[in-house]
């Protein structure tokens, strides 16, 4: 019987990067996989009739997210996943840049944990987890302002919703990665116009000290966990997944 039998999920930003492998590995557990994205044609990729249905969403639309949750039955996992990186210092950055990625990191979890909650507190139960970062709260990265001020305020949203709703049976948690390879980062290291793709990467490699990149499929792993009753005693918890970066 597969870790998550017969619970239902849900997933944002499934399309690529830790997303989709996550909905892939929650339907290898035996989980119903209900994934979303702004990018309908990719996640097609991953549609299993039975097991894994797709949608688009935009989650900084809350009328589409009010939609799309009216549509599904019973929710045990919340896996909120979508979040961008807009580089530069606070002064670099503009108001444009700030409202962007605080709608899409941060407010579009809000959104989706308000109108996910309540069917959870009807069925007693449920787990959310929320994409953060090492990027937050947890360390000062150059260049990474706007993006880490958004993934510090998942961490507190995260501690929040655990320290109100564990009565209820209801636990969040967070995860914060390292570097992931994922095709955002790879695009990012690519269009660096300052830095060549391969001094970029060896960059990147040189500040973990596992001196390679994670895989989403090490992230998923512990996604699993997470949305599993593995972890029932396990709420508002940091989970790092760094291959070290964090320690030094
Ligand atoms: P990715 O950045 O490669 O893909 C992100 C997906 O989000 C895409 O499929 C995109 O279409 C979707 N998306 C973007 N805006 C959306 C919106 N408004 N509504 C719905 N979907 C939207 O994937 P990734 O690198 O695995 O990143 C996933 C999450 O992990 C993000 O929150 C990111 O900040 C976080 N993260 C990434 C890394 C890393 O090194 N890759 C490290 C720490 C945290």
């Amino acid at each position: 019987m597969g870790r998550l039998e017969g619970k239902v999920c849900v997933v944002t930003a499934a399309a690529q990067g830790m997303g989709r492998a996550s909905v892939l590995a929650f339907a290898e557990e035996g989980a119903i996989v209900y994934a979303s994205d702004i990018n309908l044609e990719k996640l097609k990729e991953i549609e299993k009739p039975g097991s894994i249905f797709v949608s688009k969403l935009d989650v900084t639309d809350r009328a589409a997210i009010d939609k799309y949750v009216a549509t599904l039955p019973n929710v045990d996992v919340l896996f909120n996943v979508a979040g961008i990186v807009i580089t530069g210092s606070v002064l670099d950055c503009t108001d444009k840049e700030w409202d962007l990625t605080m709608n899409v990191n941060v407010k579009s979890m809000f959104h989706m944990i308000q109108t996910i909650l309540p069917k959870m507190l009807e069925a007693g139960k449920g787990s959310i987890i929320n994409m953060s970062s090492v990027a937050s709260n947890r360390l000062g990265v150059y260049l990474r302002c706007v993006y880490q001020t958004s993934k510090a305020a998942v961490t507190g949203l995260t501690k929040s919703v655990a320290a109100d709703y564990i009565k209820e049976g209801i636990r969040c948690n967070c995860i914060q990665p390292g570097t992931i390879d994922t095709p955002s980062l790879n695009a990012r290291i690519a269009s660096n116009a300052k830095m060549d793709p391969i001094e970029s990467k060896k960059m990147f490699e040189a500040r973990t000290p596992a001196k390679r990149f994670g895989t989403a499929e090490e992230v998923a792993k512990l996604a699993v966990y997470l949305a599993s009753d593995e972890s029932v005693y396990v709420t508002g918890g940091e989970h790092v997944i760094d291959g070290g970066w964090s320690l030094i």
